[in-house]
């Protein structure tokens, strides 16, 4: 959970209750929270359909790692491919965000 103050208002609140995404264009989808005292809007960053199917990609690798760190795999050669598909949705989400939204 994470606690913000809101820019406009005195109001404080926790990002993860108050998370919307809406279409942006085709294809895009942005994702920000709102204030809920006077709804003023922070895009946290955008998501396309190569970022989304990167991120269930990155979910289920790491289901794997743990899996192989639990049956006694090395910690660096059980989590590899989770690195090598983390490091892919990076790429996406930078390119699609330029760097810009939350760090
Ligand atoms: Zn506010």
């Amino acid at each position: 959970m994470t606690q913000v103050k809101c820019d406009k208002c005195p109001a404080g609140f926790i990002v993860q209750d108050n998370m919307f995404t809406r279409p942006v264009e085709y294809d895009v989808e942005e994702v920000g929270f709102r204030c809920p005292e006077c709804g003023d809007e922070t895009i946290a960053y955008k998501l396309d359909d190569e970022i989304k199917t990167l991120q269930a990609k990155v979910a289920r690798e790491r289901t794997r790692a743990e899996r192989r760190i639990r049956a006694g795999v090395e910690v660096r050669k059980a989590e590899r491919q989770l690195r090598k598909a983390q490091s892919m949705l990076k790429d996406s989400m930078d390119k699609l965000n330029d760097r810009v939204a939350l760090g």
